[in-house]
């Protein structure tokens, strides 16, 4: 685990942003990296984490502070409890917490599921699932009234593909994304009255480099033309959505919502 950010240096928990601190995991690109300039447009400071790319993430950095926020980049794999613990350390020393995107996630290769090997499904879980897990944990433990802290908002990134299983593409991911939205319900439930509203955004085919990592780099363009709206979302659409999740002023009454942004998938 390694940060960079003049916000932890410089910040020592005082001034933080007028929302509070956000975290965003893999926010280093793709979604994850237009969302927390967003969040940083609208008031929050912001931690995001990375697993490798560290010029992105310096990238994305740099974008927070021109916004205005104060903002530190931590490599931080979230499959690790370690890592997470260190991760949410780093955001301790911003401010207070309000916000965590819970975007960190990985595709593989296009498979059936009588190819999947023990150790891609365990990778595949680690990441997507016990990620999530574990930094909402880390995050219901600061913002939730019953830890004293005062509320905020969880947004998780699933994907449509929960509903359309992805067959012969990559059913494991699929149903990874599937343990994401019944932990957005239940957890939802858990802690609505503590002050927190959690809900997922469930993307289509979005033009990032997720499709590359999975041995596709043309899928964005391929699948887009098949979805009722003739193209791929974007980056930033999704993150618009994401940020009105975040903001009381505009969901202050939606709670355990899957909120698809699919163009009509
Ligand atoms: P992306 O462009 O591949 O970016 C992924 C980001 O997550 C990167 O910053 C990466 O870090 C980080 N990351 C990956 N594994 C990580 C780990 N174990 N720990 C911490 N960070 C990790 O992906 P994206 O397309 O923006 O996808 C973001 C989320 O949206 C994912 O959960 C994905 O499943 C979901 N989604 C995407 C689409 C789509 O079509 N793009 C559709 C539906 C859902 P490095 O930069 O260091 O590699």
């Amino acid at each position: 685990m390694e940060e960079r950010g003049a916000g932890v240096e410089a910040g020592a928990g005082s001034g933080a942003g007028r929302r509070g601190v956000a975290v965003v995991t893999g926010g280093g690109r793709g979604i994850g990296a237009v969302t927390a300039v967003e969040l940083a447009r609208h008031g929050w400071d912001v931690c995001l984490s990375y697993r490798a790319d560290e010029s992105a993430a310096a990238e994305v950095l740099a974008a927070c502070e021109a916004a205005g926020a104060r903002a530190v980049a931590v490599r931080a794999d979230v499959a690790s409890a370690d890592d997470v613990t260190a991760l949410f350390a780093a955001a301790d020393r911003l401010g207070p917490l309000t916000v965590l995107v819970n975007n960190a996630g990985i595709v593989d290769r296009r498979a059936r599921v009588d190819e999947v090997t023990v150790e891609r499904l365990e990778r595949m879980l680690a990441v997507n699932v016990v990620g999530a897990f574990l930094c909402a944990g880390a995050a219901v433990r600061r913002m939730s009234t019953r830890h004293g802290g005062s509320g905020g908002a969880i947004v998780n990134v699933s994907s449509i593909a929960a509903r359309l299983g992805s067959p012969g593409e990559y059913v494991d991911y699929a149903a990874s994304k599937g343990a994401v939205d019944t932990m957005t319900i239940g957890l939802a439930k858990e802690v609505a009255a503590e002050g927190i509203r959690v809900n997922a955004v469930r993307p289509g085919i979005i033009d990032t480099e997720i499709h590359a990592s999975g041995g596709q780099p043309d899928r964005a363009a391929e699948v887009g033309a098949m979805a009722p709206v003739g193209r791929a979302g974007t980056a930033a659409e999704v993150a618009a959505a994401i940020l009105w999740l975040c903001l009381p002023e505009t969901s202050s009454y939606v709670v355990g919502t899957l909120l698809d942004i699919a163009g009509g998938r």
